[in-house]
């Protein structure tokens, strides 16, 4: 898979893309991530990418300019699947959209700062406008390191343990069990028997069991998912 991202803060990102699983998958070659720095596509000479809000009004507007040259070069060099905005008005994020943006082959992310971008690239080049909650950021660069991180884990090669994906929170709609390492007493503290009994049914029974006490306790909503229940899901 390919993720170009564009930019103006390519200093944001490069951090949270360059450690530890995100690291190792591109150094498997299962990913390609590619930041792109939006202020090398601007023609002006301090190198501006933001300009005042017509109509007046607080709060600067990135140019559709320099977003659109450097959409277009990319465009070029890859077919993109899906050219994402993050923004806080788009779908709110969630595990269905990390599972159906990992079969991909090629994604745009594109980071807004300020007010946003000009509406117009958001018309002319935006496929997909992605929120991570009901919260306002800074700057997108946070957003796409999260997407990032949620698609690329669930890339075949990617984690250790090919199946790990698949037991994690939200996947079948159920929050994820408890989990106990070693030691197996701590501070007065003992691990439930059952996970030290080398029953793996019955293990695997607990866990579900763990399971859906959690979500029917936390996530109401998600629990009458689980149950067929249909609409616990308010982000259609
Ligand atoms: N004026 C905008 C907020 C701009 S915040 C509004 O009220 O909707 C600046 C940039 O941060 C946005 O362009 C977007 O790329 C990013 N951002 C902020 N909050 C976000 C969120 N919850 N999800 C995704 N991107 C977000």
């Amino acid at each position: 898979m390919r993720i170009d991202i564009i930019t103006a803060l390519p200093s944001l990102l490069h951090s949270p893309l360059s450690d530890s699983i995100m690291q190792r998958a591109q150094d498997k070659g299962i990913v390609n991530i590619n930041i792109h720095d939006l202020r090398q596509y601007s023609e002006d000479k301090h190198k501006r990418i933001d300009d005042y809000a017509f109509g007046g009004g607080a709060g600067m507007v990135m140019r559709p300019e320099p977003l659109a040259r450097c959409i277009e070069s990319l465009k070029t060099g890859a077919d993109y699947d899906e050219i994402i905005y993050m923004s806080p008005d788009g779908k709110r994020f969630d595990q269905k959209h990390a599972n159906k943006l990992s079969t991909c082959r090629a994604l745009m992310i594109i980071c807004g700062h300020y007010k946003g971008i000009d509406e117009r690239i958001r018309q002319r080049y935006v496929s997909m406008e992605i929120s991570i909650g009901d919260f306002v950021l800074s700057g997108g660069e946070l957003p796409a390191a999260v997407l990032t991180d949620a698609v690329v884990r669930l890339l075949p090669g990617v984690l250790n343990d090919e199946t790990s994906a698949l037991t994690d929170s939200f996947q079948d709609d159920l929050l994820a069990p408890p989990v106990y390492t070693r030691p197996a007493h701590f501070e007065g503290m003992d691990v439930p028997e059952i996970l030290t009994s080398g029953n793996t049914p019955a293990i695997e029974q607990w866990r579900l069991e763990e399971a859906m006490r959690r979500t029917r306790e936390r996530r109401p909503d998600l629990w009458k998912r689980f149950q067929g229940g249909g609409d616990g899901d308010e982000n259609k």
